[in-house]
């Protein structure tokens, strides 16, 4: 499910039990006061041979808001168990009586503002997902630390996008954090792009990096050529280990503010840097100090502007 749609569904739901109005948390954390853990059941099933699966609807549309209903552990058993008792129209009227009910005995108007929020804040972390394929963060950064750096063909254009996108988004105040480190993981990918792309050239799926020195044959600034060719390898690769600190910083941030469980079960990301000596490769996980982040991205030079 996308951030979004998880958001529509919890708040929609109130956080309650759409059967038997029990309250839920996502995780199983103290602090929340609720110690059941809610389920985001399916109402057709996941695939065809699940419970209610029986159902020409594609897996994307299985997977949505508009084919989920919040429920405590127990009713999620029953209904599984009764399909006769509890078919797909009758989940669908329990959902949709159920959010009437939140809408029109629970919903203050700071409450309806505040999901409001929240729901313009989660598509714009789809969005950044997407965009920078944080699924894939490891795969492709760890390919622009390589000798022979490579990016894959739709990074740019798309951190290009995500940068303009984060531009035309309006912040509440209450996700101050939040903006600063989506903006931060933009800048920085994008220059990480932008200055990668100065000597790489596009090879079907990958942007390939050049070995510039040598395209004038030998010359008298050959060693000159050399160490600037390697100052711009080593420029590439510290930008590409400083977007993998916003990324973790971004997560880190949407966690406490949105999401307990995003990126929970990869956990922080990181990237691999070689081979070096021995075909070994090494991982890191590099993140930004308490301090930087309180100026971030405030001394950052945004590459477009
Ligand atoms: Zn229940
Ligand atoms: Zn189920």
């Amino acid at each position: 499910m996308t951030e979004k749609d998880i958001k529509l569904l919890w708040g929609r739901a109130a956080n309650l039990c759409s059967i038997c109005r029990v309250e839920l948390s996502q995780t199983q954390s103290p602090a929340s006061g609720a110690f059941v853990i809610g389920e985001q059941a399916h109402i057709v099933g996941e695939k065809q041979d699940a419970p209610r699966g029986k159902s020409p609807l594609s897996a994307e549309e299985r997977d949505g808001y508009h084919n989920r209903i919040l429920l405590c552990p127990n009713h999620h058993t029953e209904i599984d168990k009764n399909q006769v008792e509890w078919p797909v129209e009758r989940l669908h009227i329990r959902k949709s009586e159920h959010e009437l009910w939140v809408r029109e005995t629970l919903t203050s108007v700071a409450d309806a503002k505040m999901k409001a929020q929240q729901l313009a804040v989660s598509s714009i972390i789809d969005y950044t997902v997407k965009a920078c394929q944080l699924e894939r963060w490891k795969t492709w950064a760890s390919q622009m630390l390589t000798p022979d750096p490579a990016l894959e063909r739709e990074i740019p254009e798309n951190c290009f996008k995500l940068r303009q996108r984060i531009a035309a988004s309006i912040w509440p105040k209450e996700f101050d954090e939040l903006m600063r480190a989506t903006t931060c993981l933009g800048w920085l990918l994008q220059a990480a792009c932008q200055k990668f792309l100065e000597h790489a050239q596009l090879e079907q799926t990958h942007f390939v990096s050049q070995r510039f020195y040598k395209s004038k044959g030998y010359c008298s600034d050959y060693d000159l050529r050399v160490q600037m060719y390697e100052d711009w390898l080593l420029e590439c690769s510290r930008l590409i280990k400083r977007a993998t600190c916003a990324a973790n910083w971004f997560a880190d941030v949407v966690r406490r503010d949105i999401n307990p469980l995003f990126f929970t079960e990869s956990g922080k990301f990181l990237v691999e840097e070689g081979p070096c000596e021995r075909f070994r490769y090494y991982a890191i996980m590099p993140e930004f100090t308490t301090e930087e982040k309180a100026r971030l991205p405030g001394t950052m030079t945004d590459p477009y502007a």
